[in-house]
């Protein structure tokens, strides 16, 4: 629509692949049913429009596609997957009601545990009074996960982790990702560069689900980390671009 268009003119948004429209207010996000509880804790941010990068990324991965995204540093990357995948297990929640834990069905990667802490922070936030149980990946975790015996499973819903530590956990049979539906690798950069590459692919084998859907955030998009990004997606992710992309 010319809305959608003078919206990117004006936000300088370059946006390709089949997306849907970007929302203009939080309150837009009716339309996917956004559930009371993120709603209202979304509202308690104290946020009063979604940023570029939110308004263009929660409706693509609402609708379930692969999502290749750049915006600058401090543009709310965070929230625009966070709150998507939220909504979109609070919906698999409702349709699978009653039956067993399988393991964690949503993973964010992040190259530091510092930025780990803080999604973790964002995550732990929008969700508190729903039923999604939101793990950070730290030693207390793993020492947890460690002492626990079959019969009484941690549950997390959505894992968040370094690269390193993740790995870990799954040779040391912590957890295993073959539930995982969605994937997040956030500061895609540095995690398809020289000193993670390897260490990201070995995570996308352990994602044995062929149905999961990938966002790949960054705040720089260079020819060689897009040309990776593209190998582990879908042939046609949603692209968005704010700004300028390296
Ligand atoms: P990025 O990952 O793109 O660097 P962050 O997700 O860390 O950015 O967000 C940067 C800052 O912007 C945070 O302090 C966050 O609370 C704030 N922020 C996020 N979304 C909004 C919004 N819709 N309106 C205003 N501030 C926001
Ligand atoms: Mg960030």
């Amino acid at each position: 629509s010319s809305q959608a268009q003078e919206f990117r003119r004006l936000n300088r948004v370059k946006v390709t692949g089949d997306a849907p429209l970007p929302v203009t207010s939080f309150q837009d996000l009716r339309k996917w049913n956004l559930d009371s509880k993120l709603t209202r804790n979304l509202a308690k941010f104290g946020f009063e429009k979604p940023t570029a990068i939110q308004s263009e990324s929660i409706p693509i991965l609402l609708e379930n596609h692969d999502l290749l995204a750049c915006a600058p540093t401090g543009s709310g990357k965070t929230l625009a997957f966070v709150t998507p995948i939220l909504q979109q297990l609070i919906n698999l929640k409702i349709k699978t009601e009653n039956s067993e834990y399988t393991g964690p069905t949503a993973l964010i990667v992040s190259p530091t545990r510092e930025l780990a802490n803080q999604i973790y922070e964002v995550a732990a936030q929008l969700s508190k009074g729903t039923a999604i149980q939101v793990a950070l990946l730290n030693k207390k975790q793993i020492t947890k996960l460690r002492n626990n015996n079959a019969g009484n499973k941690q549950k997390m819903d959505i894992i968040i982790s370094t690269p390193m530590r993740l790995v870990e956990g799954v040779k040391e049979d912590l957890y295993s990702l073959g539930s995982v539906q969605y994937m997040v690798l956030d500061e895609a950069d540095k995690l398809l560069g020289d000193e993670f590459v390897h260490q990201t692919d070995e995570i996308l084998t352990f994602c044995t689900n062929s149905h999961i859907v990938k966002a790949i955030f960054s705040a720089t998009m260079p020819s060689n980390v897009e040309e990776l990004a593209h190998t582990v997606m879908t042939a046609q992710p949603c692209r968005v671009i704010v700004g300028h992309k390296e």
